[in-house]
This record gives structure tokens, sequence and C-alpha cells, in this order.
């Protein structure tokens, strides 16, 4: 998943706190965070670099070193791919990412909600936030597997990095058909196609490589959907785990391998948040690539690895 926005009611309270500061003036003291609070039950922190830092309930010193190596290698990666020479798309203030690790599944059902707004019924999301605002903090929300791992880790960071890299403008303005919170993104969704094929997919293909995974072996080798079809692909309608990961990775993978100019221009469209023009672009592709991507999956499923 990748929402966000603040919703009216998270950014009033935010509002009201700040008043609140103000008011106190000098004999402000150090506040102890209040119980079940996002201070209080993330209440570990550690920097990474300057793009990346991390709030946590319960990571050791040797997990949070883990984390930075970790993402430190996808950041490089997903620059070396896209070739951004570090150039963020226009008016994208979201220098850097938080990363808020709940302990386990549970803490993250049990407090994810109240501290960011959001639903729980996912493996974690990314947060993006208002990017053309000063002082917004984009926020990926995520937790510890009983291993210490962190669930879709690479996966959330990668949706940080296209976010700011790639897309230009908030969640809402990227193409989809989801109105959850705490975005709340506008009724009526537009009309396919949407990004969604592209931004789940290049978070699975920055953040696994070319290894297929035994889910996208098996989508590849059944062939459930034309190219055509996955363009189409949203969160509402369209959608199903299976389609929007496991497809989305093998649309993304096929064009950035097969038809890399083809990607170069859909971007040179996305940067500057040129929408109708993306959905223009993407139906005059049409059905041309449907034969070539059956084919390719096909000798991709033949593959061992
Ligand atoms: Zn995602």
């Amino acid at each position: 998943m990748m929402p966000t926005r603040p919703s009216p009611a998270y950014a009033s309270l935010l509002t009201a706190a700040a008043l609140l500061l103000s008011a106190c003036g000098s004999t402000l003291k150090v506040p102890v965070p209040a119980e079940g609070s996002v201070d209080q039950i993330l209440s570990r922190k550690h920097r990474c670099s300057d793009s990346l830092s991390l709030r946590s309930q319960a990571l050791s010193a040797q997990q949070e070193a883990g984390i930075c190596t970790e993402l430190a290698q996808v950041e490089q990666r997903f620059h070396q791919v896209f070739k951004t020479q570090g150039r963020p798309v226009k008016g994208d203030l979201n220098h850097s990412l938080r990363a808020n690790i709940y302990a386990s599944n549970e803490d993250f059902s049990r407090y994810a909600g109240q501290h960011f707004n959001m639903p729980t019924d996912n493996g974690g999301m990314y947060l993006e936030g208002l990017p053309d605002q000063p002082g917004n903090q984009a926020e990926f929300i995520a937790n510890q597997r009983k291993d210490g791992s962190v669930r879709n880790l690479a996966h959330e960071y990668v949706h940080y990095l296209d976010g700011r890299f790639n897309l230009h403008g908030d969640f809402c303005a990227v193409l989809h058909d989801s109105h959850s919170p705490p975005e709340n993104c506008a009724r009526p969704a537009p009309l396919t196609p949407y990004l969604v094929w592209w931004t789940e997919g290049v978070a699975e293909y920055i953040a696994h490589g070319d290894k297929l995974s035994a889910r996208q072996r098996e989508a590849a080798a059944a062939q459930t959907f034309a190219l055509s079809q996955l363009f189409d692909t949203g969160y509402e309608a369209n959608t199903g785990e299976a389609r929007v990961y496991s497809w989305g990775y093998l649309a993304v993978r096929f064009m950035m391998e097969r038809h890399r100019p083809e990607i170069e221009q859909m971007l040179s469209l996305t940067r500057v948040g040129d929408y109708p023009r993306y959905q223009a672009l993407v139906r005059q592709w049409g059905t041309r690539f449907d034969a070539e991507f059956a084919a390719w999956l096909k000798s991709l499923s033949a593959v061992a690895n």
C-alpha cells in the first residue's frame, strides 16, 4: 500500500497542539509522552542518513544497523536504475523518510490506527503526506515479524523514492481509485489507466530485483493477464493481491527490460505531473505489447533461478 495526506482531523490536531505549545510560552517543561502516545510507544530513535531515520518500539542496535545498510543499498539501486542524479521532481520537499516500526503485528494493529490515522488491515503503509509543503514528514509505518525482520521494508522505501524522484504530486494526484484514510482522495476516481501497476510493481522490482518469488513464478506460468489489462489495475476495482503485486512486478520488469525508451517517455510525463498525457500514452500503447509480454512470461517461467 502506499497512501497519504493528513486528514483534516489530523491536521487540526496538530494545529491545536502547536497553539497549546505557543500559549505555554517560556514556562513550558519537557513534556512527558502521554500513555500510549506515538512518542511513548515508538520511543527509540536512530538516524541512518540524511534521507532516512528510524523510530521504533523495540529494534536492537544491530537490527537498526541492518536496516540502514539494506535500505542504503535499495536507495543506491534505485538511483542507478533511474539515473536520477539525486534530482527530485519539482516541488518535492520530502528530503527524508521516517520509518516507524512496531515490535509486532499485534502492536501495529493496536496502535497504528490512532497514531497515524490509517487502516491496519495491511502489511504496512507509506504515507507521503503533502510533499510540496514545508515541514511535511514522509512516514513509513511497518512492523517486525517474530524473527525480528521488518515486513515490506524495502518495498515501502521504494514508494518513498518513486514518489520523490518519479511521480509529481501527492498520493491523490497519482492515478488510482483508493479513497481510504488518511488521504481520503476525492471521488469519483479518475478513469483508467492508472499507475497502480507501476507504483506497486516498481516497489517490488527494485526491492527484489530479478529473482522471482514463488508467487511471481506461479503468476508468470499461469498467464492470467494481458499486459494491456494490467494498466487498469486499481486498489478497489480490477484488483487483488496477485494482480497488484505479482503482476505489477511482472509488468514493470517486462517494460524495464524490453521497452525502456517507452518507460523513459512515461516518466518524463509523470515527473512533471502530466497525468492526462500519461493516460494518452498508455492508451496509445494499447495491446501492442501483449503478444511479446505473453512470450516473455513463458520464457521467464521456464528459466530456473
Ligand atoms: Zn506498496
